[in-house]
């Protein structure tokens, strides 16, 4: 038996369509999961449902905005549809406005609140059921370095990203007898659409995160595809509510 064989298996990838999520999406088809891709934006979709038929993975894209709850059960219906069944949701979508803490408007607070959190839960809530009916599921969600430490411009971010892990370790709690396991990655500073728009806003942050990282490089999505399959595959039975960094040595490392 290959431990880390998804073969027959349905993944749901909120998020992805781009950066970390479709990395992610990629290395669970690799492994030989059917892949849904879940994003807003009907042509990334689209396109990175290629790129993993490409790859000789099956996939289909869902078109879903994560903070409407009524579209978040459609999603969920949808994708245990598309394969007969789900048992892996991995929520990879989320956004980042960044200013100081005493810039924010209460709609910027809400609108990181929703996208981070919020949704992660309700994703979480609607694939219960499915999972719980198989006898069995895995999920995976998205923290960050702001899990564990703060942000001086990304005080929300890190607050939802804090709180995604918690999360985490509630749910693993709460349907460890379901059999469902509930795991977080936490990503070091990788590159992707929402890092460029960062480093154009702060000055330096491309050469301190280098300096900082004991791998002495940026990661790339695909870093994180094979802590995704661990955490969704049978070699991970026993691993609940843990929160790995994946982040070359970043968060262990003073320097
Ligand atoms: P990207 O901006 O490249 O990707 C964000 C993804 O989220 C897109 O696929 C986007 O799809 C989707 N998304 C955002 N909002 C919604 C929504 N309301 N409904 C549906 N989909 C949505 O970012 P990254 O790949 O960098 O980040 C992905 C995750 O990883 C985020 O949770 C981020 O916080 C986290 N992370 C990233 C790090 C990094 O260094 N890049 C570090 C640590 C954590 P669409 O455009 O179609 O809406």
């Amino acid at each position: 038996m290959n431990p880390f064989d998804l073969k027959g298996k349905t993944a749901l990838v909120t998020g992805g369509n781009g950066g970390i999520g479709l990395g992610i999406a990629k290395g669970l088809a690799q492994a030989g999961a059917n892949v849904v891709i879940a994003g807003r934006n009907q042509a990334k979709n689209t396109a990175a449902v290629a790129e993993i038929k490409a790859l000789g993975g099956r996939a289909i894209g869902v078109v879903v905005d994560v903070n409407d709850g009524a579209q978040v059960k459609r999603m969920v219906a949808d994708a245990t549809k598309a394969f007969g069944g789900l048992d892996f949701l991995v929520t990879v979508a989320g956004i980042n406005i960044r200013k100081p803490p005493q810039d924010y408007t209460s709609a910027e607070w809400h609108s990181i609140v929703d996208s981070n959190l919020t949704s992660v839960f309700e994703c979480c809530q609607a694939a219960y059921p499915e999972m719980k009916r198989r006898g069995g599921g895995k999920i995976v969600t998205i923290g960050s370095m702001t899990s564990i430490f703060g942000f001086n411009v990304g005080p929300v971010y890190a607050a939802t990203k804090g709180a995604v892990v918690q999360l985490t370790k509630s749910l693993a709690a709460a349907w460890a007898k379901d059999n469902i396991q509930v795991n977080s990655i936490l990503p070091g500073f990788i590159d992707t659409e929402l890092t460029q728009e960062a480093r154009r806003i702060i000055p330096g942050m491309h050469e301190r995160v280098l300096a900082r990282t004991p791998a002495g490089r940026w990661g790339k999505p695909v870093d994180m595809a094979g802590a995704a399959v661990f955490f969704c595959s049978p070699a991970s039975d026993f691993v609940t509510g843990t929160a790995l960094p994946v982040d070359g040595g970043f968060s262990s490392s003073m320097f």
